[in-house]
């Protein structure tokens, strides 16, 4: 029997931040008082910018930011409502049938957020009888949606086909319906969905096949539309999920499907229904950006330019990067104080990257994530470079071959071969160019 005591107890007793702030190496809520994307102002000191998901750049794109100022003068700076009653806007739809286009799907449906669109989404679609099958690292608004659904779920190793192959042989007949639920892009290591097998494993078994590609939108494809056209198999996922505060310098989020199931989703999903619609200048935004994107392939190619050197001069240096792929790039430290330390020296130095502990990464495998942006210049990345090859050896992280292996056992015990393989080591998969 519980005893019954003061709610608010463990808020007083709760200690590990305030812990980490008495030591002086907390990472979090730093201030920004002035930001070009690349670089920012903090604490009264420029800094390069290497913690951000702001692949192409395009928040401080005059065009952009023309084209927010245009949605506030037609619409006002809010929708004071849902989209369901008082709140769609002519802009909304113009977006969604920009976005069904581009994504390759019938019908496209915008909703306030990308983590609303996981958890709408997932929820609305998944009734008692159905399962899920979940990536494990998967992004917590999957995991949020999943439990906000009616549906089980069962989670496979991280983008491990033989262990998605099992669990779905061995549960797929107890359920109804099934969906394979994985991000395209994984926001920690930065590795891409083995989207190919995933996709055939559906067929076989009778899954549907939802994509969240939240970090692989404006990145990964031609034209950034993401993990099924890096594949070249446009249209093939049934469901794909994308978030413009990303890429697409926003804020929202967007499920593309069929025609049926985006109907059915909208008159379904309590997280569209019951919350205000995705402001106009937020929409007005992510249309400009779909416009850059199809007439200024440059920032793409610059972003998988800076991202290719990146990765190869990290792992020359001899930083384990978990076998990333793609403009995220994790180094791997250790334990979660080592990485608090070194994420504060690196921005004493001028370098803003936040460290990824538990329970966001398994015990010991503490990270500094690293992404890469359109903007970067050469200098940025040179100055990051340099200051990351003096706090690493300064750290034990690199330049000494024992601590390197170690780290390199401790990635393929956590993350598998994959993180270790040679693939590693070669220079990041370029985006498929038709
Ligand atoms: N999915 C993934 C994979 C993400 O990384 C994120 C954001 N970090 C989301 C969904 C949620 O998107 P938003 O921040 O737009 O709500």
């Amino acid at each position: 029997m519980a005893t019954p005591n003061d709610l608010f107890e463990k808020c007083r007793t709760w200690d590990d931040a305030k812990k980490v702030q008495a030591a002086g190496v907390y990472p979090f809520f730093r201030p920004i008082a002035a930001t070009e994307g690349s670089r920012v102002v903090t604490h009264g000191k420029r800094r390069v910018m290497i913690g951000s998901n702001n692949y192409l750049g395009l928040t401080h794109h005059p065009r952009v930011r023309e084209a927010a100022k245009r949605a506030i003068d037609q619409y006002g700076t809010g929708c004071t409502g849902s989209r369901f009653l008082n709140g769609n806007l002519v802009l909304h739809e113009e977006l969604e049938a920009r976005l069904a286009v581009y994504l390759g799907k019938e019908s496209a449906l915008v909703l306030a957020t990308g983590f609303l669109s996981n958890l709408g989404g997932l929820s609305a679609l998944m009734g008692r009888n159905d399962v899920i099958y979940s990536d494990r690292e998967n992004h917590a608004s999957i995991v949020e949606g999943m439990r906000m659904s009616m549906g089980e779920s069962v989670r496979f190793r991280h983008n491990d086909m033989a262990d998605l192959e099992r669990v779905i042989k061995l549960t797929r007949g107890k359920y109804e319906g099934a969906m394979i639920v994985a991000d395209g892009v994984f926001s920690m290591s930065g590795d891409i969905l083995n989207y190919p097998e995933v996709h055939r494993l559906g067929k076989e078994h009778n899954c549907r096949v939802y994509v969240d590609d939240a970090h692989a939108l404006g990145v990964l494809g031609p034209k950034g539309q993401g993990t099924e056209f890096h594949f070249n198999m446009p249209g093939s996922a049934d469901i794909v999920m994308g978030t413009f505060s990303k890429s697409f310098a926003s804020l929202g989020g967007v499920l593309a499907a069929s025609e049926d199931v985006i109907h059915y989703i909208k008159h379904k999903a309590r997280p569209f229904i019951f919350s205000a619609a995705m402001p106009p200048a937020a929409a007005g935004t992510v249309l400009e950006c779909l416009n850059i994107v199809e007439e200024e392939p440059q920032h793409l190619e610059n972003l998988w330019k800076n991202a290719r050197k990146m990765a190869r001069e990290f792992r020359r240096m001899g930083f384990n990067t978990l076998g990333s792929e793609t403009p995220i790039i994790p180094l791997l430290i250790g334990d979660d104080l080592a990485a608090f330390a070194f994420s504060q020296k690196l921005y004493e130095n001028g370098v803003f990257a936040t460290p990824v502990v538990k329970p966001a990464v398994p015990d010991g495998c503490a990270l500094i994530r690293t992404s890469y942006m359109a903007t970067h210049t050469d200098e940025d990345l040179d100055y990051v470079l340099e200051v990351m090859e003096r706090l690493g050896k300064e750290f034990g992280i690199i330049g000494n071959s024992e601590r390197e292996e170690q780290l390199r056992s401790l990635a393929r015990h956590h993350f598998g071969e994959r993180a270790v393989a040679p693939r590693a080591a070669a220079p990041v998969t370029a985006p498929v160019t038709a």
